[in-house]
């Protein structure tokens, strides 16, 4: 593979790019009307522009993308995470065009893609499960049935759910026909397909997946754990690898069932076995993601393996040039997820323009963006701005990492989550261990926020006052070091 177009947009084109451009290969970036600057574009070698701004007509547009790769002259197409990388049909589509998907096959795609096909699919190899039902239900009667003999709480779920999408919590049989009934139309809307099912929902759980890779000559390895329980809307915000509370017993047990369910769909490429973890330390399968995952940096961080790299190489069917005991973990990793969102209101989207936007830098710091100072963020897509990892010798040391790098990245123009990562890096619960998914729930107020940002004030100020009473004949503003910008108390 000589040339791959990367059917995608941000912070995740870039870093694909990156690594294509490190081995050799070069890249065509795609975009939309709303990306016709984006950096992506300029990174790449080569652009094509897919069409107007909505995805639909741009980077869902399966037609648009290969015909792209096609006038190109690109071998294979990466397609990132998000928009078409789940999606069988393309991965079908780019194959019968003589082209190369980087990912899995299109059946491994299409059984995880279903929750209900996917635990369908691993019931014959001894994996833990969620109790509940195996069938889409539509019949309210029976769902309330199932429900008395699960036990509330419950959680309906759409089958073809995603990004956090399509589940509801239901903790009483009297609400669970209009919330039946609510599930399966937003399900059709945002899935067009209106199928859910009942699962027991785990009340304080931790959200714990395994990393994998699968060749195309039966190795399949797994890449440890990341630990993924700070979420709001049933979606991660701050992910760091190694969980601080898994033993080596549950990560091996975790990490061997993991690779059972690879083995389930015959799973070939890089992908994400999702699972929940109890306060008994008994693990659940939750689903898998058949795709680079949004969080993928802090596996690479610890590991010191390029997952990127190693996709590409399997899609060239080269053989994995590790094994399983070859694979440790080292050091610990973190990354908090920067969306244009508002944690004061409710992590609302924040859309505006880069007016500040000045990156962290140092060792330990790692930053994956896709935009620059100046620049608006386009309404169209996921509001995700970066993701800011730091890599430490220890936990301790990558959150104070964090903290610092979050206070070293400017951003101004627009609410970000930066200040809630802060607030999570500096909490006890967090710091200590104790945490489970509903962090945000029982922690996370924006008076907490805003008092934080007060005592942030009060410090400034009392700093201020500290070095104005120790150079108590001269006022300088400490910023500004190279201006002569500076009051001589004795010349007033
Ligand atoms: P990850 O699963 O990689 O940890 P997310 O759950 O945030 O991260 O999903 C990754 C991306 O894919 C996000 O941009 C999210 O909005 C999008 N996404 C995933 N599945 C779906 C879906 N079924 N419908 C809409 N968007 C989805
Ligand atoms: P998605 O496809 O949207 O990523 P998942 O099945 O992976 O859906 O679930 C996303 C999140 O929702 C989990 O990380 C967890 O916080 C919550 N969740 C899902 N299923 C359950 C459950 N049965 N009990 C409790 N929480 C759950
Ligand atoms: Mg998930």
């Amino acid at each position: 593979m000589k040339k791959i177009l990367v059917a995608n947009r941000g912070e995740i084109a870039l870093r694909i790019m990156r690594t294509a451009h490190k081995m050799g290969i070069k890249t065509v970036a795609v975009y939309s009307d709303a990306d016709r600057d984006a950096p992506h574009v300029r990174f790449a070698n080569e652009a094509v522009h897919l069409g107007n701004s909505p995805s639909s007509e741009s980077y869902l547009d399966m037609d648009k993308i290969v015909n792209a790769a096609h006038q190109t002259k690109a071998e294979g197409i990466h397609p990132g995470y998000g928009f078409l990388s789940e999606n069988a049909a393309f991965a079908q589509l780019v194959t019968k065009n003589g082209l190369c998907f980087i990912g899995p096959k299109p059946h491994a795609i299409e059984v995880m893609g279903d929750k209900l096909a996917a635990k369908e699919a691993v019931k014959g190899y001894n994996i833990p499960m969620v109790p509940g039902i195996e069938e889409a239900i539509t019949d309210i009667a029976l769902a309330q049935k199932i429900s008395k003999n699960i036990g509330f709480p419950v959680l309906i779920k759409a089958s073809a759910g995603g990004g956090g999408k399509g589940m509801r919590v239901v903790h009483h049989l009297s609400e669970l026909p209009e919330q039946m009934e609510r599930a399966i139309s937003e399900a059709k809307a945002a899935f067009g397909n209106g199928s859910v099912f009942l699962e027991k929902y785990i009340e304080s759980p931790r959200h714990i997946e395994i990393q994998i890779l699968a060749d195309t000559h039966g190795n399949i390895l797994h890449l440890f754990e990341r630990e993924c329980s700070i979420q709001r809307r049933h979606q991660k915000v701050v992910e760091e690898a190694p969980s601080a509370i898994l033993t080596p017993e549950i990560r091996t047990a975790m990490g061997e069932a993991a690779v059972k369910v690879a083995k389930a769909c015959d799973y070939v490429g890089a992908g994400t076995v999702e699972f929940l973890l109890d306060g008994d330390n008994k693990f659940y399968f939750l689903e898998m993601n058949t795709r680079l995952q949004v969080e993928h940096p802090v596996t690479e961080l610890i590991t010191g393996i390029d997952l990127v790299e190693q996709q590409i190489k399997i899609a060239r069917n080269e053989k994995l040039a590790f094994s399983q005991e070859d694979l440790s973990i080292k050091g610990h990793a973190l990354e908090v997820r920067v969306y244009a969102e508002d944690p004061m209101n409710n992590f609302l989207p924040s859309m505006g323009t880069l007016e500040t936007y000045k990156r962290p830098v140092g060792e330990g710091i790692r930053l994956d963006d896709g935009f620059e100072e100046g620049m608006t963020i386009p309404i169209f897509y996921d509001p995700m701005l970066a993701k800011l990892i730091t890599y430490g010798k220890d936990r301790e040391e990558a959150i104070q990492l964090m903290i610092r790098a979050i206070s070293d990245f400017k951003i101004k123009g627009i609410s970000t989550t930066l200040s809630f990562g802060k607030f999570v890096c500096e909490h006890e619960a967090f710091t200590s261990g104790n945490f489970d998914t509903h962090f945000v729930k029982n922690y996370f107020t924006p008076e907490l926020l805003h008092q934080q940002y007060g005592q942030e004030r009060k410090i400034a100020a009392l700093v201020g006052l500290k070095l104005f009473l120790e150079h108590n004949d001269q006022l300088r503003l400490p910023d500004y070091k190279n201006s002569n910008w500076s009051l001589n108390r004795t010349k007033r």
